[in-house]
C-alpha cells in the first residue's frame, strides 16, 4: 500500500497527522499557504498551557493525562525539553464549591489519583504575588505546565521531513478536486491541481472558509495576547509564579511565568471577537486598558510593567468546544481535522494518531467526542469564559461570507 494523502495546513493538527501517516506507510504532502511554521497560525506562539484541569469533564482530564505521558516521551527525545512541567496554579475568586470550575476540576483530578495542593485560608497571597483577597481559594496541580508551541511545531515538521513527508509552502489551497464525486486531491489559488487518494483539511481558523459547509459548526474568534516586561522578572520565574488561571471560567484570565527575555504573557480564554482570518490582524482598541485593569486588581507587581508585545491569535471554535476530527460524510475522500477551540495544543502528542485513525477509518480511544455532529445544541469547554456560548451564533449574526477566491 502506498496511498497518498494531501494535508492542507501545517499547524499542529496537520504536522502531527503527516508524521503519523507517513510512519504508517502513506505518501504524504503538507500544503501550507505560509512559510512553516506560519507566523499567522494559532500553533505558532512562544507558549501554550498544558493542563489536565477541565472542571467535571473527566474525558479531557483523562486525555490530558495521556497527552502528558506523550510530552514526557517527546522531551526525552530532545536535546532540550520543550514541555515545562512547572505545574498549574488554579485561583478561585471565592471558596471552591460544587458546580464551580475549580472545585469540579479538583475533584475530578483527585479522583483520578493525582495529588493536588489546596490553597485555601490565605495561602495564595502568602505564597504568590497574587492578591490573596481576590483569590481566597484554589489549588496547585504539579502535573501540568506549558509547552514552547512554535518550537514544538518546528520539531514535528523536522521529524516529518526526516521521515519523508513532502512540504509545499506558499501554496494556498482554494478547493477540492473531485473524481466521480469523490475527493481526489486539491486545487490551488495558482490554478494548480494536486491529486491525492485522500485529503485532510487541517487549516485551523481558515477551515470554515475553505469548506463553507462547515460554517454552521465552525467559526473564528480573535483573542489578544499581551506581553509585559517588569523591571525585575525574578518574582515571575516559574518556581514562584507558575502558569496560572484566575477564575478562568468566570473571567477567562490565564498566563505564564516570565520567558527568558523577562516578558510575562497574559491572555484571556473568553468569547473573543468575531474576525475573518483573511483580514489583517488588529488587537482591538482598549485591550491594553482592559488587561491593565485586571492586573491592577489582582497582580499589582505587573500592572505598570511596559507592554512589549501584543498579537491577535485566532481560535477555530466549534459548536460545542470539542475538536472536529472525522471523515466528512458528504464528501468521500475528505477528512476534516480542525475546531481546536482554543485548547487543542496540549493534546499534540495524541492528535496525529487521532487524525491518522480517522483517515484509516480505525477506532480510536479518544475519537468519539470529535466525530461529525449536528448543530443541535451548544455548550462550551469547561474552562472557557463565555456566558453567551449558547446564544453565540445568534449574537454573532449569520454565518461568515462564503470564501472569495480572490482574497
Ligand atoms: C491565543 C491562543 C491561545 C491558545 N492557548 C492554548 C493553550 O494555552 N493550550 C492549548 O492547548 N491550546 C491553546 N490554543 C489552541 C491551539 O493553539 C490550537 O487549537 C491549535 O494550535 C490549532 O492548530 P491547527 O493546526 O488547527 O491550526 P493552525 O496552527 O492555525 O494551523 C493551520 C495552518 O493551515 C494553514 N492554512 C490555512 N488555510 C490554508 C489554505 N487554504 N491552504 C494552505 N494552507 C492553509 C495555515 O497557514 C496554518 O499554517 C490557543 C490558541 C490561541 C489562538
Amino acid at each position: 500500500m502506498n496511498s497518498s494523502v494531501a494535508i492542507v495546513g501545517g499547524g499542529i493538527f496537520g504536522a502531527t497527522a503527516a508524521f503519523v501517516l507517513k510512519q504508517r506507510g502513506y505518501s504524504v504532502t503538507i500544503f501550507d499557504r505560509g512559510p512553516l511554521p506560519n507566523p499567522d497560525a494559532a500553533t505558532t506562539d512562544v507558549s501554550k498551557i498544558v493542563r489536565m484541569d477541565y472542571g467535571a469533564d473527566a474525558f479531557y482530564s483523562r486525555m490530558a493525562g495521556a497527552a502528558l505521558m506523550g510530552w514526557e516521551r517527546w522531551n526525552a527525545q530532545l536535546d532540550r525539553p520543550l514541555y515545562h512541567q512547572d505545574g498549574f496554579l488554579i485561583l478561585a475568586s471565592e471558596e471552591m464549591a460544587p458546580g464551580g470550575f475549580e472545585f469540579d476540576s479538583f475533584q475530578t483530578i483527585s479522583h483520578m489519583g493525582y495529588p493536588l495542593e489546596r490553597l485555601d485560608g490565605g495561602k495564595v497571597g502568602e505564597r504568590y504575588p497574587w492578591s490573596g483577597a481576590n483569590y481566597p481559594d484554589g489549588y496547585f496541580n504539579p502535573r501540568g505546565g506549558w509547552a514552547e508551541s512554535g518550537r514544538v511545531l518546528e520539531n514535528v515538521l523536522q521529524d516529518a521531513i526526516a521521515t519523508g513527508v513532502e512540504i509545499r509552502t506558499g501554496v494556498t489551497c482554494s478547493g477540492l478536486l473531485f473524481e466521480d464525486g469523490v475527493v481526489r486531491g486539491i486545487t490551488t489559488e495558482d490554478g494548480e491541481e494536486y491529486p491525492a487518494d485522500s485529503v485532510v483539511v487541517a487549516a485551523g481558523a481558515w477551515t470554515p472558509y475553505l469548506l463553507p459547509w462547515m460554517q454552521d459548526v465552525l467559526w473564528v474568534s480573535g483573542h489578544p495576547v499581551l506581553h509585559f516586561r517588569p523591571e525585575d522578572a525574578e518574582p515571575f520565574s516559574a518556581d514562584r509564579f507558575p502558569p496560572w488561571a484566575a477564575d478562568i471560567a468566570g473571567t477567562g484570565w490565564y498566563g505564564f511565568p516570565a520567558l527568558p527575555d523577562g516578558s510575562v504573557k497574559v491572555a484571556n480564554h473568553g468569547p473573543g471577537i468575531r474576525v475573518d482570518p483573511r483580514d489583517p490582524r488588529r488587537v482591538p482598541e482598549g485591550t491594553e486598558e482592559r488587561f491593565r485593569e485586571f492586573l491592577a486588581a489582582t497582580l499589582p507587581a505587573l500592572a505598570d510593567a511596559p507592554l512589549v508585545e501584543q498579537r491577535l491569535c485566532l481560535y477555530c471554535d466549534s459548536i460545542d468546544g470539542d475538536f472536529w476530527i472525522d471523515k466528512d460524510p458528504e464528501h468521500e475522500g475528505l477528512v476534516v481535522a480542525s475546531g481546536g477551540s482554543g485548547h487543542a495544543f496540549k493534546f499534540a502528542p495524541l492528535l496525529g494518531g487521532l487524525i491518522a485513525d480517522a483517515v484509516e477509518g480505525l477506532s480510536d480511544r479518544w475519537a468519539h467526542r470529535f466525530l461529525w455532529r449536528e448543530p443541535t445544541h451548544r455548550v462550551k469547554e469547561a474552562a472557557r469564559y463565555d456566558d453567551h456560548a449558547v446564544n453565540r451564533r445568534a449574537e454573532y449574526g449569520p454565518s461568515p461570507t462564503p470564501p472569495d477566491p480572490d482574497r
